[in-house]
């Protein structure tokens, strides 16, 4: 796979000696987006080496990544697999946009009930999907492996050591230990979690090699793919200010919590900030047909 072009915006804040850049991810490739291009990139080489022609992965309804392992299987020559949460899914592809990119793309769907889908990482959970596909090349669920870690860490480069704070926002921690890895001690990383849950601590512990970093955990509105109005409004206005587009369920959370963080006067004087724009535009369509459905006020693309 090619090095993807990455791209900074700066932003100026107005009366704020503070700066923050956006490290746009979601710009390096139009379907396998953002932090999901890493993940996968040494996942792909090692699939390939292994003679694999088969990726099988696992993801909900609306995933990132379901989406971009569908694009990734097209673009590099593999059949690809999803084992997707909620049996229910099964007769409603043709109305979410997620499984009917995925579909298009040639993925091959397998539903499972929610209880089943928890079982997900057991052997005899797997032993029962070679069963039901033959071999295949496995990719957890949001991708994080030592690979995908391994392919985070291209995400910062020399230029981005003069930054004192890197944001991100996290899900499984694959990309947060990636930003760990490459960064230099003098520089803080802080993680959003999307999600409720004192799991990531831990999971990150299993790949970072440094402790310069943080999970600010409060800015998960509820939990994961859980969305409140003030969201909302605050992704439409940053559209609108500064042409930047975020998602609900992972960047509009972590950019909102940076600009509440500056609000409180968390960062000191003089901050420079590069918060890392994941990518995961994919979604908003899915979102804003459940907000249709409820009435309220959509996501301006
Ligand atoms: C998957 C995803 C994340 C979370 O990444 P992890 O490596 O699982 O922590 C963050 N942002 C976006 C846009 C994503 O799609």
């Amino acid at each position: 796979m090619n090095q993807p072009r990455v791209y900074n915006q700066n932003m100026s804040l107005e009366s704020s000696s503070i700066s923050i850049a956006i490290k746009r991810e979601d710009l390096i490739h139009p379907f396998i987006s953002g932090n999901k291009y890493r993940k996968l990139k040494f996942n792909i080489l090692e699939a390939k080496t292994r003679n694999a022609s088969v990726l099988l992965t696992f993801g909900g309804a609306y995933s990132n990544h379901i989406a971009a392992v569908a694009a990734a299987g097209k673009t590099y020559g593999f059949k690809t697999i999803g084992v997707i949460r909620g049996e229910e899914l099964a007769d409603k592809v043709s109305e979410n946009p997620t499984l009917s990119f995925a579909k298009e793309q040639g993925m091959e769907f397998h539903f499972v009930s929610r209880t089943s889908y928890r079982e997900k990482t057991s052997d005899s959970f797997i032993a029962n999907l070679k069963v039901l596909f033959g071999d295949f090349y496995l990719i957890p669920e949001g991708g994080t492996n030592g690979l995908a870690v391994k392919g985070c860490e291209e995400i910062l480069q020399e230029n981005d050591f003069n930054f004192d704070y890197i944001c991100c926002s996290v899900g499984t921690g694959g990309t947060i230990s990636g930003l760990i890895n490459a960064s230099q001690s003098h520089q803080k990383i802080l993680g959003f979690p999307a999600l409720k849950g004192d799991f990531l601590q831990a999971d990150i512990c299993k790949f970072a090699n440094q402790d310069n970093w943080k999970l600010i955990t409060d800015y998960h509105f509820g939990g994961y793919g859980k969305i409140k109005p003030e969201l909302i409004t605050f992704i439409n206005q940053f559209k609108q200010r500064y042409d930047v587009p975020l998602d609900p369920i992972y960047t509009g959370k972590m950019m909102f919590g940076i600009f509440n963080l500056l609000e409180k006067g968390f960062f000191p004087k003089n901050s420079k900030i590069l918060a890392i724009h994941t990518g995961g535009l994919q979604g908003i369509a899915g979102v804003n047909a459940i907000l249709k459905r409820k009435k309220q006020p959509l996501i301006i693309l």
